[in-house]
């Protein structure tokens, strides 16, 4: 099973997760724009930090 999943925010990460646990033969693409992973949590930054 082959599955592309668009963001790593939390929902994509953690769908992820859940089909990788269903299904472990499963390959998973995550496509993420920007630099960081994680979506609009770790887009915020506080004194340089992304919280
Ligand atoms: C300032 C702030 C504080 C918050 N605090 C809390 C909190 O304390 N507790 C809480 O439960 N929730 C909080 N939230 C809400 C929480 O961040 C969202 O509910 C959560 O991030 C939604 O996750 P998501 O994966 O659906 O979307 P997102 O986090 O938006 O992730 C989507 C990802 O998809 C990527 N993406 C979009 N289009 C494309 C594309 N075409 N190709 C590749 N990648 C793409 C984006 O770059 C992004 O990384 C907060 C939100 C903000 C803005």
């Amino acid at each position: 099973m082959k599955i592309t999943v668009i963001g790593g925010g939390p929902g994509g990460l953690y769908f992820s997760i859940l089909v990788k646990k269903a299904v472990p033969t499963a390959q998973i693409d995550v496509f993420e724009h920007l630099k960081l992973k994680g979506g609009q949590p770790a887009a915020v930054r506080y004194k340089n930090n992304h919280l």
